[in-house]
């Protein structure tokens, strides 16, 4: 099942018209989980899902028996800042990742420039917490754009200069875009975004999860519901 890249579905999880996730195309559905896990005793079927099968999900969630959930596939089309694909990529199992070669490929001028910028958390050494309006936003932003602007001259001094892209790309910051297909199976994207749009993981980084979540979930609506009240469990 496969969307021309101009017709999938596209969300901008960072407000800015550039960072997207699209969804490129899905294999299975809800009835393919139950299915995998019925056939170890010669239960599967082409009827539709029931009461029964809905249960059986829940089961599978609730006792860990991820296997069923593996058979399914997820590719989303993510343009994100490389500091936000950098924690994509820790996620080994289950994901596959082709990505825009800067080597290739001049890059093209596009920087995350957040909307806002946050204080560093009093308690969490990694966490960030909102501007209690102690930080100067105006500074901020200054510094940003005029941090991004000299490294963009610079790449394209190099260039010019006659210096390969491989090497030119080392003087681009981590808000640069990025561009990649990624494909999940179920049980590794439910894994991802219950790391991944958690309180401890990056703002930015949740943003990404929960706009993924929003395309898988109308493709496995009942796995969704049920991870997810399995996930507001006290
Ligand atoms: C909030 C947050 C902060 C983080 N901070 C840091 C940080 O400061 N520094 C840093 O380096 N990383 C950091 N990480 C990355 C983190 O350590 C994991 O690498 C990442 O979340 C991927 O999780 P995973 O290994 O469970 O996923 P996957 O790599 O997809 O693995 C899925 C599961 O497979 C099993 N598995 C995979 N590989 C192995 C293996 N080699 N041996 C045994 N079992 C395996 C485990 O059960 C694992 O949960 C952070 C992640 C989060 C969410």
């Amino acid at each position: 099942m496969t969307t021309p890249a101009a017709l999938s579905p596209t969300l901008y999880p960072l407000g800015d018209g550039i960072g997207s996730v699209a969804l490129v195309q899905h294999v299975g559905d809800d009835k393919m989980i139950v299915n995998a896990a019925r056939v170890s005793f010669g239960g599967d079927s082409d009827a539709p899902l029931n009461d029964r099968d809905e249960k059986l999900i829940r089961y599978l969630l609730r006792h860990h028996h991820g296997s069923p959930f593996e058979h399914n596939l997820i590719t989303f089309k993510i343009v994100c800042p490389i500091f936000v694909d950098r924690q994509a990529v820790r996620h080994r199992v289950g994901v596959s990742k082709n990505e825009v070669s800067a080597r290739y490929v001049e890059v093209q001028e596009r920087n995350f420039t957040p909307p806002s910028f946050r204080k560093q958390a009093p308690s969490n050494r990694q966490a960030s917490v909102e501007d209690d309006g102690t930080l100067n936003q105006a500074a901020a932003a200054a510094v940003w754009a005029e941090a991004w602007r000299q490294a963009f001259r610079a790449y394209h001094d190099l260039l010019r200069l006659g210096v390969t892209r491989e090497q030119a790309r080392g003087v681009l910051p981590l808000s640069l875009y990025t561009e990649s297909y990624y494909t999940f199976n179920v049980r590794s994207l439910l894994h991802f975004l219950s790391l991944r749009d958690h309180e401890g993981a990056q703002y930015e980084t949740r943003l990404y999860a929960r706009a993924m979540a929003e395309l898988a979930e109308p493709l496995f609506p009942v796995t969704f519901r049920e991870w997810r009240a399995l996930h507001s469990e006290p």
